[in-house]
């Protein structure tokens, strides 16, 4: 077989800041040892997320220039909203800023005390909307998706049988919706399969309780099951897809993954009742339903953007690229969570360096050495993303710490991808020699964002 080349031609390109290993140390030291305190532009290669950093094509671009600005009714909103209702089926598309945006809609409207939000793995800002509203985010992944090592098809599943019991302990009543995160990013980028899709559905139909799908990454998740799944090899992607959201009712959507733009997200309702309360929301949070926080343009963009995505050139481009990290290293003996996902390779901090225990955060340092090592920058999701204190002050580490590499869409090269390999392979050579780190400063709230460390 030929190499999978990336399926464009560059047109523009935005020159990278070189620096070198003697000035990273510095700004590294300066930023606190918290990359997200680093400055962009001393960034050699950017992997600390997926979501907005994306290259448009020549036809978003020009579809910027035919942004209908509008205040009501534009010919943009036209435009993007018949692109979702083309692929999802749903009656109803509401435009909003990004995806947290509509989590907050939804939420608001269908959450509250008492209530329950079961999911695959509820995504960060999802679980925080759910309990912003009083109501509880329950996980309910498979086993299988929680072992890091073990290579599977679907890991991002959720577990029917575990779903079912839960709403009988629980009662239907307390349960407004269920979701399912296509693919399951906390869980790993990893795939849902067309199976489990349907039969959460099935579940879900017995007690009258709505799917939801968060549809970031649809594209992705759909050429996973194209790949893996029975019955799918003759299907493209769109049929895939719209196969996905027909058992749902409805969808919250970051434009800014699988839609290839730099901002705006939607949600999608069945329910006519719920869309006029979602859209008497919108219109005092957001903006008017024809443009709900975005410009004209970027409707444009999302329009063209969820046709892109769906190519499947560009799919299997997309998903080797992210595969051929994965082989790279883990072919060197680097311990990743297998398989590698759709948008994402994770390492694991806690094989890669098992001689610093959790509280000297191993991701940190991992984090740490590939920003000197080459100016890649990542980031932790393991004891300081997520960990908590116990009432002795100790503490409390979440079951996996990993280091996240993102990929953004259309923006690297193999050759980037490559360099990114050897500062990675050079960070493992020399990992008995890596030291922990000490939290020196904190905030109260996702204190992942902006605290300061030392190195021990
Ligand atoms: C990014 C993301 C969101 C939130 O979207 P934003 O556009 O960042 O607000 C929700 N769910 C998942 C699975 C995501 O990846």
């Amino acid at each position: 077989m030929k190499t999978i080349i990336e399926p464009f031609k560059i047109k523009s390109v935005e020159p990278i800041h070189f620096t070198t290993e003697d000035e990273r140390v510095g700004i590294l030291a300066v930023a606190g040892y918290n990359p997200f305190l680093i400055h962009a532009e001393d960034v050699l290669i950017d992997l600390l997320t997926d979501s907005g950093t994306a290259a448009m094509s020549a036809k978003q671009w020009a579809g910027m220039m035919e942004g209908d600005e509008s205040y009501a009714g534009a010919r943009s909103f036209f435009r993007f909203e018949k692109a979702v209702k083309d692929l999802t089926g749903f009656r109803h598309v509401i435009p909003t800023h990004q995806g947290r945006a509509a989590e907050k809609i939804l939420f608001s409207l269908m959450g509250g005390h008492g209530k329950f939000i079961p999911n695959n793995t509820h995504f960060d800002t999802t679980r925080a909307n759910v309990e912003f509203s009083g109501a509880e985010a329950v996980d309910l992944p498979t086993s299988e998706g929680l072992q890091t090592a073990l290579v599977a098809d679907f890991k991002g599943n959720i577990d029917v049988e575990k779903l079912d019991a839960f709403i009988r302990d629980k009662g239907a009543g307390s349960i407004p919706l269920c979701m399912l995160t296509v693919t399951n990013n906390s869980g790993g980028g990893q795939p849902v399969s067309m199976k489990n899709i349907r039969e959460t559905k099935e579940v879900l139909k017995k007690y009258n309780i709505p799917l939801i799908l968060d549809a970031c990454r649809f594209a992705e998740n759909a050429f996973f099951i194209k790949l893996r799944e029975d019955g799918y090899a003759q299907k493209t992607p769109k049929e895939i897809a719209q196969e996905m959201f027909s058992y749902a009712d409805g969808c919250t959507m970051s434009a800014k993954k699988d839609a290839i733009v730099n901002m705006g997200g939607f949600i999608a309702l069945n329910d006519d009742e719920l869309s006029i309360k979602a859209r008497n929301l919108l219109i005092m949070t957001e903006g008017f339903p024809t443009y709900g926080g975005l410009a004209g343009r970027d409707l444009e963009a999302i329009a063209q953007g969820l046709t892109e995505v769906l190519d499947e050139h560009y799919l299997t481009y997309r998903i080797r690229s992210v595969q051929y990290l994965g082989e790279k290293i883990s072919q060197a003996g680097v311990p990743i969570l297998q398989p590698p996902g759709g948008h994402a390779i994770y390492l694991d901090a806690k094989r890669f360096l098992p001689q610093i225990p959790a509280d000297q955060y191993p991701g940190q340092a991992i984090v740490c050495e590939l920003y000197k090592a080459g100016g890649i920058r990542s980031v932790e999701i393991g004891s300081v993303m997520f960990g908590k204190y116990g009432e002795n002050g100790k503490l409390i580490s979440p079951p996996m710490e990993l280091v996240r590499l993102a990929i953004p869409r259309r923006v690297y090269t193999q050759s980037h991808i490559d360099y990114v390999v050897e500062c990675i392979l050079e960070v493992f050579a020399r990992r008995n020699s890596i030291n922990g780190y000490r939290i020196t400063y904190e905030a109260p709230q996702l204190r992942h964002f902006t605290a300061k460390f030392e190195p021990l």
